[in-house]
């Protein structure tokens, strides 16, 4: 056997967008953590060397206590949160048990209990220990000792692939992640849970998070993770917070071998002041982590973008946006033009039609006119392509401001990017319709109050929110329901999208505002009334995207 050897390799591309610009952040255990400037994701930079990380992985580390006792209650914690794992992976499926393998599967919790739910178990274990306890509890399932990579296992065999606190371990998370793309059948299912840097820990003890440990070599939050499974071809991903069974009594034994200053001690006055049962009870908790759900899609070698024109008598501006939009190249991407026409009375329909025969646009004709948001949702719908632009009929926005937009995306470095109007050159530039000073300044007071108000609410930093040059994954909307049908349809989109968890990025955009005169489709007071509502109900309504993915996934077909 070959020494490990004792070299830190240097991390030179983040794992996620591939961006090359890291900030320091802070040292923890000796390991200098520091955040991608481009998507956000954390690492550690050096990683820990073969030999320091086989010194932390020594035998009592997978076995969890050295207690019989303290393994029995660590045991029956993991069943726990086991049980509860398969159950929401069974909701998310919606079909019947098939061949399961889990990576990092420990001595075996998950495996044992997913086999007597009529799983067919294969584990993958890099402690040997571990490796000989899981066999032994296995009926007919298999353990593999050794790592993914090393386990040679042949393509698309897999229906479910689970890593449980597994991710964050690995030296590159791409790689492991294509390398399960590879061995999951056509439309199988991963289930990934990893330490969250949004989840409520996190945000609470900063730079003493409990997760920031040698051993853990990369920090996903909930876009960091969406985009590490996009790259990596998986799709109808579902972020959840991530919770735990616990015990009171297990916490306890957890905070003594792992202390942290402050928590420790808290947990055990805690732990002093309640009787026994109650610091027996499990209880689902939501820790420091998140779980995310996905499937495996076929990898587009050529990605498309789809561009969503809803069309509404623009017979003036149409012809002329569709040639620059039909001669527009995005480096890269292959596009397809989807317009929505919904019966026009100035004759834009006609126009529309003429391009009816083009390979390259789909043309939807709504029988009535049903608002905007209406038709941007009726284009979404029939979208095929990677990425959504929604492109309006007039002039008002340069479509050469895109590809700055598209970049980020192509890349990974952001999932949802908004074209902002307020680039630090043109503060001064926007919302000045001739003649018309007052309503100007009525319109641009109205910008500010909006702003402000979504700020507030959502704790976001916006310049401009409510730009129209928006552009986005096409999977970030997946187990979202839309229901506003006007202008309003516009804060629906961005606000759900935050809600899912997205950070959207913030770049400037050239941008020329059209008076009221040209025909600018807002009615001044009544739809900055209906705004206002529509951002109180967005603050309160329930999204619950696992429960559309349940929907999706149980009305389709067996074998899709
Ligand atoms: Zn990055």
């Amino acid at each position: 056997m070959t020494q490990p050897s004792g070299e830190r390799p240097t991390v030179k591309a983040c794992h996620v967008c591939e961006g090359t610009r890291f900030y320091y952040l802070f040292s923890a255990a000796d390991y200098r953590v520091v955040r991608c400037d481009d998507c956000g994701l954390i690492f550690l930079n050096p990683q820990p060397s073969d030999a320091e990380l086989g010194r932390i992985y020594g035998a009592n580390y997978f076995l969890g206590s050295e207690t019989e006792a303290g393994r029995k209650l660590a045991r029956d914690i993991k069943k726990a949160t086991a049980k509860s794992y398969l159950t929401e992976i069974a909701r998310y499926r919606g079909r019947a048990p098939g061949r399961l393998l889990e990576i990092g599967c420990g001595e075996g919790d998950f495996l044992e209990l997913a086999e007597a739910a009529r799983w067919k178990v294969t584990g993958i274990e890099y402690s040997e220990a571990a490796c000989q306890q899981a066999r032994r509890r296995l009926k007919s399932g298999q353990v593999v000792c050794g790592e993914l990579q090393e386990a040679n296992l042949s393509s698309a065999q897999f229906d479910l692939c689970v890593i449980s606190d597994v991710l964050e371990h690995v030296r590159s998370p791409l790689n492991f992640l294509r390398e399960i793309h590879r061995v999951l059948k056509p439309g199988g299912t991963l289930f990934v849970a990893t330490p969250s840097t949004d989840s409520w820990s996190a945000r609470l003890l900063k730079q003493k998070w409990m997760e920031f440990k040698a051993e853990h070599l990369t920090y996903f939050d909930q876009q960091t993770l969406q985009t590490a499974l996009f790259k990596s071809g998986f799709r109808e991903v579902i972020v959840e917070p991530g919770w735990k069974i616990l015990s009171l009594e297990y916490v306890q034994k957890h905070f003594e071998r792992f202390p942290v200053p402050m928590v420790t001690p808290f947990v055990n006055v805690v732990a002093r002041l309640l009787p026994t049962g109650m610091r027996a009870r499990h209880r689902r908790v939501v820790a420091s982590g998140i779980m995310a759900f996905a499937q495996k899609t076929a990898i587009n070698p050529q990605p498309t973008l789809s561009v969503i024109v809803p069309a509404y008598n623009e017979a003036k501006t149409f012809p002329a946006m569709m040639e620059a939009l039909l001669r527009k190249e995005v480096p890269g991407l292959r596009m397809e033009i989807i317009v929505v026409e919904s019966n026009s009375t100035d004759g834009t329909r006609d126009l529309v039609l003429e391009f009816k025969n083009n390979p390259r646009v789909k043309v939807i004709l709504e029988e009535r006119p049903r608002g905007k948001g209406h038709a941007v949702r009726t284009g979404l719908a029939a979208a095929t392509g990677d990425y959504v632009l929604i492109q309006d009929a007039d002039l008002e926005y340069d479509m050469e401001d895109y590809d700055a937009l598209l970049e980020q995306l192509i890349g990974g470095r952001s999932a949802f990017v908004l074209g902002s109007r307020h680039g630090g050159r043109k503060v001064l530039k926007m919302r000045q319709f001739t003649g018309q000073t007052g309503l100007s300044l009525f319109v641009n007071v109205g910008h500010w109050f909006f702003t402000t108000l979504v700020n507030v609410l959502f704790l976001q930093r916006f310049r401009d929110p409510f730009t129209m040059y928006k552009v986005f994954r096409r999977d970030c909307l997946f187990g979202l329901e839309f229901e506003c049908n006007r202008f309003d349809f516009d804060y629906e989109l961005l606000i759900k999208l935050i809600r899912k968890g997205y950070r959207p990025m913030e770049l400037p955009v050239n941008y020329r505002s059209r008076s009221y005169k040209e025909g600018k489709k807002v009615r001044l007071i009544r739809d900055p009334l209906s705004w206002l509502g529509t951002l109180v109900w967005l603050r309160c309504v329930k999204i619950d995207p696992m429960k559309v993915a349940e929907r999706i996934h149980a009305e389709r077909p067996p074998d899709a």
